[in-house]
């Protein structure tokens, strides 16, 4: 791959989330995309820095530490998948945002060990499908009670991650529901959570027209991951 194909493939994407803003009333700049380079070389994140992009997503903890200090310290990450407790300590100095808080637990070794403000998001499990990550919807007004008593983490708002179908309309009431949910949330323990981080490249438009801040696209933007 080179330049001109990731920017071809930016361009087709920045064509898309355009169109759903526009099918959706919404406006094009309170949807921001999240690079998702996991299993990517770092050839193709610095094609896509050349491009432009400066907002990368990354799963896992051991690739990420191995990654992020070879850029720039200009971009920013963001961590999106499963974070065991054990491994906190390495993620706060690499990452400006946390999208998957998935327990109390985590949310209070993050406030211990956090030495400055940590942006997280709650990853809800609104599908009910044996997920396998993923707070219930109702454990989530108490835990932005907590983190409201924190002083290091600022709980910004909800993530979710539907079962895979090919139809992403199948998908749409899962993200729906975590729009309403957000809306609750917000009226029940007055906190403002404006972030929405879902819709994967198989279904972002859907997750645009229903409300999504923050789409995680991978395989649209930089092609197949390597295994
Ligand atoms: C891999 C991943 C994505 C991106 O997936 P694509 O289908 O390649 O867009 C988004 N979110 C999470 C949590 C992921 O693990």
């Amino acid at each position: 791959m080179s330049a001109n194909e990731y920017r071809a493939r930016l361009e087709n994407v920045e064509k898309r989330i355009l169109a759903a803003c526009q099918r959706a009333g919404r406006d094009r700049d309170d949807v921001k995309l999240l690079a998702v380079s996991k299993k990517q070389s770092l050839e193709k994140i610095q094609e896509a820095i050349d491009c432009g992009v400066q907002v990368f997503g990354e799963n896992r903890v051991q690739e990420a530490r191995a990654k992020i200090p070879r850029f720039s310290a200009q971009l920013n990450w963001h961590l999106i998948g499963h974070l065991q407790r054990n491994k906190v300590k390495y993620v706060l100095n690499l990452f400006q945002m946390i999208h998957s808080v998935d327990s109390p637990r985590l949310l209070h070794e993050i406030e211990k060990r956090a030495g400055n403000t940590m942006p997280v998001l709650l990853q809800v499990n609104v599908s009910g499908e044996g997920a396998k990550f993923g707070l219930e919807p109702s454990q989530t007004a108490e835990l932005i009670e907590t983190a409201n008593e924190m002083r290091h983490v600022e709980v910004h708002g909800l993530m979710t991650m539907p079962p895979f179908s090919k139809d992403p309309e199948k998908v749409r009431v899962h993200f729906a529901n975590l729009r309403k949910l957000r809306d609750q949330l917000e009226e029940e323990t007055r906190t403002l959570l404006p972030e929405l981080s879902m819709g994967m490249s198989h279904d972002f438009e859907v997750a645009i027209e229903e409300g999504a801040t923050w789409v995680r696209l991978g395989s649209c933007l930089f092609g197949p991951r390597n295994s």
